[in-house]
Formats: structure tokens, sequence, C-alpha cells
């Protein structure tokens, strides 16, 4: 499933070639995505130039002056270019044409992803309640902390919850208690604030790292196979149930706790 370094990954690689560019038709190929595809946007977009290619959350936010377009990749989402006239897949539900030859084309073999048309995509439902981007200058240890008081919930719950901070997927939960040597189990209001310093810039360090691997893939947005690659980084502790910590030895442990699996290191973290 995509996550926010992909997302932001997939931002990169198209911006260069939508920024500025005007969109000269929308071709909705199929309405049937998460939610369906208002009608309409077609024309509302027609003639429209891109004036910024941003995101928010797990969103790409493609702004013009008729509408920002929302668009969330869900489990098998991916935007990638191509040129005019490149034959559609059954799974190439929505093309973007551009005025320079260039098609944004969306696909997403499960649907799970959606496009929406907003004037006002941060006040929009699906991104109103969202908490603040982890590699923002307000997301810290201090916020973290202020914000876990009084709460029950286990620390991992409490960071991968998008009203707390957004894009801290499973996978990047438990890579960040590792690095950060807390226990996925300890109570989110019951951990300390300097434990939160660390966590917060664990967060940031192990986001950053995938974005940055994610460059690697920015030149397979146009002219590959149509499908970006994702990257993986050497995980510490996720997947690894079984094998060994590589700073300490020890046996990494799974559970699973609110549905998703947990993987960390017994010794490291505390
Ligand atoms: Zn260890």
């Amino acid at each position: 499933m995509p996550e926010l370094p992909e997302v932001e990954t997939s931002r990169r690689g198209i911006e260069p070639w939508i920024l500025d560019q005007v969109i000269s038709r929308v071709i909705v190929r199929d309405r049937r995505l998460r939610w369906p595809v208002a009608k309409g946007v077609e024309r509302k977009l027609k003639g429209q130039a891109v004036e910024s290619v941003d995101r928010r959350a797990k969103y790409l936010l493609i702004r013009t002056a008729n509408g920002t377009i929302i668009l969330h990749l869900g489990m098998t989402g991916s935007v990638f270019i191509v040129d005019h006239g490149a034959p559609a897949g059954i799974h190439d539900h929505i093309d973007f044409e551009l005025d320079s030859g260039k098609v944004l084309r969306f696909r997403d073999p499960r649907r799970f992803g959606s496009f929406h048309l907003s004037k006002d995509p941060l006040a929009h439902p699906l991104l109103s309640k969202l908490g603040p981007e982890p590699l923002a200058s307000g997301f810290t240890g201090e916020y973290l902390w202020r914000k876990s008081r009084g709460r029950k919930v286990s620390i991992k719950q409490f960071i991968m919850n998008a009203q707390v901070v957004v894009g801290v997927g499973n996978i990047y939960a438990s890579e960040s208690l590792f690095l950060a040597g807390i226990n996925p189990k300890r109570a989110a209001g019951r951990t300390a604030r300097h434990r939160y310093d660390a966590l917060a810039d664990a967060i940031k360090d192990i986001l950053d790292r995938a974005i940055k691997a994610g460059g690697t893939t920015l030149r397979d947005f146009y002219g590959g196979d149509g499908e970006p690659g994702y990257f993986k980084q050497q995980l510490e502790v996720y997947d690894r149930e079984g094998e060994h910590c590589r700073t300490c030895n020890t046996l990494i442990k799974a559970f699973v706790q609110g549905q998703r699996s947990t993987y960390y290191c017994k010794s490291c973290q505390t």
C-alpha cells in the first residue's frame, strides 16, 4: 500500500510534468472508485492550468483556478505520465490530458483510491480532521506529549492515529518505536516527555530516509512500464519475526495490536 513516502515520491515524480501545464481533457473511464467520481469534473477541469502540486497526508492536491484535484492512491493506486494516445489498460481509470502532449494517468486495480474536486481542499471532510504533517516543524515531542496526556491507548496505536499525526503507517510506527527504544505496548498517556522527543525525531528520520530512497525511482514516472516502483529501505524490526535484532542479537517478536502486526525487540525497547 502506498504510504506517505511513496505518495511524496509520486508528487515529486509527476510535478515536473504537470506544473503550469493546461489540462485539455479529463477522461474518467470508471467512476466507481472508493467514492463515485462526481459528474461534471471533466467539464470543470477542461482548460485549467495546474497551479501547484502538493501533498497533505496521503492525498495528492493538484490545484487549478477552478478547484483542487484531491487524489488518493488507496491500496493499489499509482499515478504516472504517458504520451497522448498511449493505450489504456483495464485498471487505468482516469487520464488528465495536457496541452503538452503528455497525460497524467491514474491506475488502481482494486479501486480503493479516490478522486474529488474541491474549491477548499483543506476543509474537505477527508482532510479537515487530519493531524499535523510529521515532517513539518510543528510536529515535535512536546506536541505528542501534550496530545497524549490522559490517553490509555498504546503508544503505537496513538502514533498511527491520523488525528494525532498523519502518515505513520504500520511499518513506520514499528520502525520509529524501535529507533526511539520504546516498547510499543507502553500506554501513550504514561510515556515521558523526553521519550516523545526521541520518538518525534525517529518518525521524522525514518520518513525522511524513505523519501530519499524513493528519489531513486523518480525517473520511472515517465517512460517506464507505467508502474513506478516502490522502494524498500532496510527495516530493523518490521516483518522480521524470529530474526536477530541487528543491535543486540535478541530475536524479534511479533504480536497483534489493534488488528495490525507489531514487531519489536524486547531488549532494545522498554
Ligand atoms: Zn535489540
